[in-house]
């Protein structure tokens, strides 16, 4: 072959005698009745061939595939364009069989130092079928064929078709206009907020690149980021866009806006072709605006080569001060190595990870994981894409503490989000003051306790995690901020209402079951304790909560405390509390579990504020403990009664009598007797559980409830009666009229002769003090046993007490009297005891 013909260095004919050779065989394979094509071949990696292995093994690698074209083709049929640039005409026919082949054998075309080195080859085909046009022509077609898979990894080919040159004219119109588009703003910049999981505020923007054409019209991110990446021109636009963000936030905050901070997207290219670092630093220095408010976007795809400049690049901006965010995260492989390697701000989770949430449990989990993961490593979050209201509750939930998507706002230019603001329909921005406070209770995982909830009884199979919320405490309101799904759920069940992430007065709080949940959730909000503590449920379950406060807001003055629900006593002891724990709260300051076989009880004793909350107590021989204890803490006249009758086979006699055992004592507080009234059943569901529930009743209204109580059990005299043997008598005054009828009395007293009813107690009162009272009483008696002195006594006190002799049978008594005022059937009663002391 003529040497002007062929290239020096790989022996095949050049560009300008290929031309001819292959014009002259498209015309003879024409005539022949067969259809040519041509082909366009591109090795791919050959400058870092070059420069990993050197020239002149790169040459080796051209000639060798030289050399397999040659035997492919012949000699004649193909050519070496220039540089790693090959063509070849041949046969329709079969071309794909060709094709496979040639890919096939470049897998072992060179070696190098004796290993074998894979080379990747792209491939552009034409058919002339499809039109007839020049050789010249056809191998430029073979070549823009090529491009859509140019930055493949793998070998492979592609057709010629009409929309690649269209793509092709595109792609020169965007390259060829770039200038102009900056400087005509063609290219603007649109912002997406960034919403704050826990207040639903703007905490951040994303500066997104529009380019609005005169001619093509408006063109997204993906009509022209990648070609202008591709010709490495992408660093005009992102510097472009960062001087209008700077703008536009200086234009914010002198129009009274809070200034959030603003996010970037760079490209990989924007590192080669400039110190994109130093550019960046150089635009924001010089606009005065602080370096943190200015977040750099990175993909993780941008990574993937080079890692170690990149991670260079990302310290350099780390420690400038710039915020560096992963975008995109979870779309590559590398994700998580990555995460090793380089300290980021924040991740971004890619969108598909919503597109999958809906499909299945699994995409639940890996998100919740990676979010657990994240938090782990001091990372703060954001989970792009988001569209639906389940997402963001999930998201909330998960501990996913930014949110961006359509579902709060598509990308918008900045004169509609002022013009939005205007008419009061764009989403609050976050004042930047709270932003810590925000984030500290954002990132709370509201799974991060379900480990412990792995025991296998009936409240963790009803919530699959631990019931969790985060609360804000204020001055006058709280507001339910986070919480997960099984704290809904629980809420509901117990409550009856659905959780919105609401704030609610404090007042209305404390009128219901909450009041004392409320006021431990101040004390750990003011004194940052953590707490474990029972709260009663309406049902009259117990709750037992864990409380920790996690953070003060410093413009609001709320503190976020986190609630976690950690058992439910509703089981085995369900009935007592469905029916009495609930009364707890107002009538009884003890509750005492028993077990009679084994005299095993638990105590439950409200202790906080409206006597909301138990704690509780386990202990064994309960019976013989609580004579003991009644040695200690009754009033000393009471002890010996209660020692003789508190006994097992007492309080079971009469429970089967009467179906209660109620007896009334007194204790001791601060050296000053009270009166308490104790009362015991049986469950009904299962006679081996006794409950007794220990009340007040030195308070007048507490007294009423409970003679009112116990006569509607018709028991009241009788359970009187029967508590102590000693009374004498007991009386039945109405004191609207004086008139009064004796109850019950014991022979003892009988032999009085008093008259067993009549019209004026006190009157018939004073007469017989004459002869019923000792001498040395009486004057006393009769000053006290007036009307007037007895109800003030009562009114005062609660109850009128005094003593004196009497003379039964001629001999001195000691009695004492106690007279409490009662309303019976909607009027007042007096009812006096007289009892042996
Ligand atoms: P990105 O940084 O991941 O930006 C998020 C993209 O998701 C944006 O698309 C945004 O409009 C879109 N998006 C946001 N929320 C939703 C949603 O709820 N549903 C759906 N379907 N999409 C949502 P956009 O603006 O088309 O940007 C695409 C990509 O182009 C960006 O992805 C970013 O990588 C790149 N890009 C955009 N502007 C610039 C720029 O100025 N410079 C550089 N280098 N790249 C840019
Ligand atoms: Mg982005
Ligand atoms: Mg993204």
């Amino acid at each position: 072959m003529d040497v002007t013909l062929v290239d020096y260095l790989t022996g095949l004919p050049n560009m300008n005698y290929f031309m001819s050779l292959a014009s002259a065989k498209k015309d003879s394979m024409t005539g022949a009745q067969q259809n040519a094509a041509i082909l366009f071949f591109d090795l791919y990696g050959m400058r870092k061939f070059n420069s990993e292995y050197g020239f002149d093994n790169g040459n080796i690698l051209l000639k060798s595939f030289a050399k397999l074209l040659t035997d492919l083709f012949g000699n004649t049929s193909c050519c070496r364009i220039g540089g790693d640039d090959f063509a070849a005409i041949t046969e329709e026919q079969r071309i794909e069989d060709t094709i496979h082949e040639l890919i096939e054998n470049c897998k072992a075309l060179v070696k190098v130092d004796g290993q074998v080195v894979e080379v990747t080859i792209h491939i552009g085909v034409y058919l002339f079928k499809s039109e007839d046009v020049s050789v010249n022509m056809a191998c430029d077609r073979a070549k823009l064929a090529c491009a859509p898979i140019r930055h493949s990894n793998e070998s492979g080919f592609n057709y010629y078709d009409i929309t690649i040159s269209e793509a092709n004219e595109k792609r020169q119109y965007i390259i060829d206009n770039l200038d102009k588009a900056i400087s005509e703003h063609w290219i603007k910049v649109y912002y997406q907020p960034i919403v704050r999981g826990v207040n639903l505020r703007v905490c951040d923007e994303e500066a997104l690149a529009r380019w609005i054409d005169p001619v093509k019209g408006f063109l997204s991110p993906a009509d022209f980021i990648p070609i202008l990446e591709e010709a490495k021109l992408i660093y005009k636009v992102d510097l472009y866009i960062l001087e209008q963000v700077l703008e536009k936030m200086k234009y914010m905050a002198n129009h009274g806006f809070f200034m959030v901070s603003q996010s970037i997207n760079l490209s990989r290219s924007d590192f080669d072709v400039c110190d994109i670092v130093e550019e960046i630093c150089k635009r924001i220095d010089g606009s005065g605006i602080p370096r943190n408010k200015i977040n750099i976007e990175i993909t993780e795809s941008i990574l993937g080569k080079d890692f170690e400049f990149m991670k260079l690049q990302i310290d350099r901006f780390k420690k400038l001060g710039f915020s560096v965010w992963m975008d995109d995260f979870g779309s590559g492989y590398s994700s998580l190595d990555v995460l090793q390697q380089i300290q980021f701000d924040l991740l971004k989770f890619d969108m598909s990870f919503m597109r999958q949430l809906d499909k299945g449990k699994n995409a639940k989990i890996i998100l919740r994981e990676l979010m657990r993961m994240a938090s782990s490593l001091g990372v703060d979050t954001i989970c792009e894409g988001v569209e639906t209201e389940e997402q963001v509750s999930f998201l909330k939930e998960i501990g996913c503490s930014k949110l961006q998507g359509f579902f709060f706002q598509k990308p918008i230019p900045m004169e509609q989000i002022i013009e939005k603001y205007e008419k009061g329909i764009q989403i609050g921005f976050e004042n930047p003051e709270e932003s810590h406070y925000c984030e500290t209770i954002g990132r709370v995982n509201l799974h991060d306790l379900s480990v412990i909830s792995q025991n296998e009884d009936a409240f963790n199979n009803f919530f699959s995690t631990l019931p969790m919320i985060v609360i804000e405490v204020g001055e006058e309101t709280v507001r339910f901020t986070r919480y997960n799904q099984s704290y809904h759920e629980f809420f509901e069940r117990y409550y009856g209402i659905n959780l919105h992430g609401e704030e609610v007065p404090i007042s209305v709080v404390m009128q219901g079951e909450g009041a004392g949940i409320m006021v431990i959730l101040k004390q750990a909000a003011k004194e940052g304790k953590r707490l474990f503590v029972d709260g009663t449920l309406p049902d009259g379950s117990v709750a037992h909560y864990f409380i920790s406060k996690l953070a003060d807001n410093p413009v609001t003055k709320k503190i976020a405390v986190v609630v976690a629900v950690l058992s439910i006593k509703d089981s085995v002891q369900g009935e007592v509390y469905a029916n009495i724990a609930r009364a707890l709260a107002t009538d009884y300051f003890n509750l005492f579990y028993i077990n009679l076989e084994t005299e095993d009880f638990i105590e439950y004793r409200s202790n906080i504020g409206k006597d909301e909350l138990a704690t509780e107590r386990h202990g064994d021989d309960f019976f013989r403990r609580a004579r003991e204890d009644a040695l200690t803490h009754l009033y000393e006249e009471d002890r010996e009664t209660f020692v003789k009758v508190f006994t097992k086979e007492n309080v079971l006699k009469q429970i089967d009598e009467t179906g209660t055992f109620v007896h009334i004592y007194r204790l001791v507080k601060f050296g000053l007797p009270y009166y308490v009234n104790m009362k015991a059943v049986r469950m009904t569901r299962d006679k081996k559980y006794l409950i007794i529930g220990v009340s007040h009743i030195d308070a007048q209204v507490k007294q009423k409830q409970i003679v009112d109580k116990a006569r509607q059990d018709q028991i009241v005299y009788s359970r009187l009666m029967a508590l102590s043997e000693d009374y004498l008598c007991i009386y039945v005054i109405n004191p609207d009229d004086n008139s009064y009828s004796e109850f019950q009395a014991n022979s003892e007293f009988g032999s009085l002769g008093i008259l067993k009813e009549g019209k004026n107690f006190f009157e018939e009162t004073q007469k017989n003090a004459n002869f019923a009272v000792a001498e040395e009483d009486r004057e006393v008696f009769k000053k006290r046993h007036t009307k007037e002195s007895i109800l003030k006594n009562i009114e005062t006190d609660g109850v009128f007490s005094s003593r004196h002799h009497m003379l039964i049978n001629d001999k001195h008594v000691m009695v004492s009297v106690r007279c409490v005022l009662v309303k019976e059937n909607g009027e007042n009663r007096l009812i006096m005891g007289i009892r042996k002391v």
